[in-house]
């Protein structure tokens, strides 16, 4: 018999199973709101001028491919600090930061060092719903998952006081995995307010708190409004764990560009932290590639690309909130008589729209709109175009 003989098929991804029925739709006007990626107004992907700009930059200087070092391309490491943390940040001065395989590699790399570092429970608690590759990537680092309440299916919102309450009954010194802001996949985020509860009950239970930032700038459309929740923990003396991702910020998906920081004690501890870190990174993949730092580096560092940037970002975010708008409206036009205001309330990528799995299959089946069955969408593959018969698709389906 064959070495793999035993091998079982394992499930087929979620998204991909959506973006197989879409390819074999033959109708024209189908619409695909499965995958997590940036779409402009025509359905198209989107490369960032900024980003286009810093590449022509960067080609002209006829770099050599030589290895970073195994935590990557400091001048990258030092702007993604900058802007996560904020120019001013007391963090900057103790962090232990590396570059990362994009968020994943983020996560992956936390998971890691939480499992092999962290004095307490080797435990973390994502919310409830979480992103889908969330649980995997910490148990394979080998820690435990839970979850703890995020969304209330009733208010189609934050379930706060299940939230406040999971992080008051985990034993003390858990560690908690929080969404810095576009919260995938319900697109609900907690308030300013609601996140200084948190910090305190977090503060109170003496729980380790670890945020993925996949989306800075993205959500509103101002990096420092999406960063509040990191800065506002940091400011109140957590020392935090962070993933950030440059995939959606600055349309980099698959230049894999990403960072993980730890905000230590002070330099000494920061240095130490570090060592741990390179000592963990270098078996895993040794140094990191090197092109997305470059391009992220020349558009952080680079001040007419930075200043560009800030407002590209801005108009992707722009064109989320208006599609949310849009729908929103062509949804109340049609005569629906269902409350859509989380449309509009939820922020990000993603909304959830509070239709069943049995909805989702006939929006699927009888309208040609692709999406996964919990009823997220993703806004971004919303247009001008077909917001229209979205609108209609789900009016029908959900009256
Ligand atoms: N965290 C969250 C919440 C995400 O939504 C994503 C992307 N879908 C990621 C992390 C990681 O993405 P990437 O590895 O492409 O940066």
């Amino acid at each position: 018999a064959s070495t793999w003989a035993n091998v079982p098929q394992g499930p087929p991804d979620a998204i991909l199973g959506i973006t197989e029925a879409f390819n074999a739709d033959s109708f024209n006007q189908k619409i695909n709101l499965g995958v997590g990626a940036y779409r402009d107004d025509k359905g198209k992907p989107h490369l960032l001028p900024s980003v286009q700009k810093a590449e022509k930059l960067i080609f002209d200087s006829r770099l050599f491919k030589e290895y970073a070092g195994i935590t990557g391309i400091p001048a990258f490491t030092k702007a993604a600090a900058v802007l996560a943390y904020g120019k001013d940040s007391s963090a900057l001065d103790r962090l232990a930061i590396t570059q990362s395989i994009s968020g994943t590699g983020a996560l992956r790399i936390g998971g890691a060092f939480l499992e092999r570092h962290y004095p307490g429970a080797k435990k973390i608690y994502i919310p409830n719903p979480s992103w889908a590759n969330h649980a995997a990537v910490f148990k394979d680092s080998g820690l435990e998952v839970a979850k703890y309440s995020y969304y209330n299916k009733d208010t189609i919102g934050l379930d706060f006081e299940g939230l406040v309450a999971d992080i008051k009954a985990a034993p003390q010194g858990s560690i908690f995995m929080f969404h810095a802001c576009a919260h995938n996949p319900t697109g609900v985020d907690p308030t300013p307010e609601q996140w200084k509860e948190i910090e305190a009950a977090v503060k109170a239970q003496g729980h380790y708190a670890f945020f993925d930032m996949a989306y800075q700038g993205f959500a509103s459309g101002d990096i420092h409004k999406d960063a509040f929740a990191v800065r506002h923990f940091v400011e109140q003396g957590h020392n935090i764990a962070l993933a950030q991702s440059f995939a959606k910020n600055m349309g980099l998906y698959g230049e894999r560009i990403g960072a993980f920081s730890i905000v230590c004690a002070d330099a000494a501890e920061a240095k130490r932290v570090d060592s741990q870190i390179k000592i963990l990174v270098r078996p895993l993949y040794s140094n990191p590639p090197i092109h997305g730092a470059r391009i992220a580096e020349k558009v952080l560092n680079t001040p007419e690309l930075y200043d560009a940037w800030l407002l590209e970002v801005k108009d992707m975010a722009d064109r989320i909130i208006t599609m949310r708008a849009l729908l929103k409206d062509n949804l109340e036009k049609l005569g629906s008589k269902h409350d859509w205001s989380h449309i509009t309330s939820q922020i990000g990528m993603f909304a959830y729209t509070g239709l069943t799995p049995a909805e989702m299959d006939q929006l699927a089946k009888e309208h040609s709109v692709y999406a996964t069955k919990d009823g997220r969408i993703s806004v971004a593959g919303i247009t001008t175009a077909n917001v229209g018969r979205l609108a209609e698709a789900i009016f029908q389906v959900k009256g």
